[in-house]
């Protein structure tokens, strides 16, 4: 289906049947699997690029997923390699794999909850105050990250040694019962 689509600033777009609509909310999360197949449109299970100049079917630069050479067409949008925007493909791995893009993030997050309740290191007052101010819309994204970095420090000082809810000892009690 070719379908031209305009870009624009306005919080306004226009749906299949070319009514005006407004946007009321946008969310940012990490695609699930089934999104990235969903998105997909060839499944990638061949490490190979070019055969000469045709592509390899399945392979990493299938031409469902974009054009590689300036006089063909994509074999999705059936559009020269100047106006495909690209398509995606997927990967199926072997095995699950931790998304580098969030380790340090996890292993925070990690070092904030006890290992035994597995509720966060903070006083149930603290622990509103933050969990107010992380979800307002009017505390902007930086200082949000600013105040992830606080509650990390506050959860991770040495003065919690005691997880302030079941008292058990930060990181040693798990061990010692398992
Ligand atoms: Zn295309
Ligand atoms: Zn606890």
């Amino acid at each position: 289906m070719e379908r031209n689509q305009n870009f624009t600033k306005k919080p306004f777009i226009v749906d299949d049947d070319d009514r005006p609509t407004r946007i009321e909310s946008v969310k940012f999360t990490v695609p699930s699997s089934k999104d990235i197949r969903d998105m997909a449109v060839v499944e990638v299970k061949r490490a190979k690029f070019l055969n000469g100049d045709t592509c390899y079917p399945n392979g990493l630069s299938d031409a469902r997923m974009g054009p590689t050479h300036p006089s063909t067409a994509c074999e999705t949008c059936h559009m020269p390699s100047r106006f495909c925007p690209g398509h995606f493909g997927y990967i199926e791995l072997a095995a699950p794999v931790y998304n580098v893009g969030y380790l340090s993030t996890i292993l925070d997050v990690m070092k904030c909850i006890c290992k035994v309740c597995f509720r966060i290191l903070l006083v149930e007052d603290l622990r509103i105050s933050y969990y107010d101010k992380m979800v307002s819309p009017h505390v902007e994204p930086w200082e949000k990250s600013e105040l992830f970095k606080e509650i990390v420090k506050k959860c991770t000082t040495k003065a919690v040694m005691n997880c302030p809810r079941c008292r058990s000892v930060n990181g040693l009690d798990s061990i010692f019962l398992s």
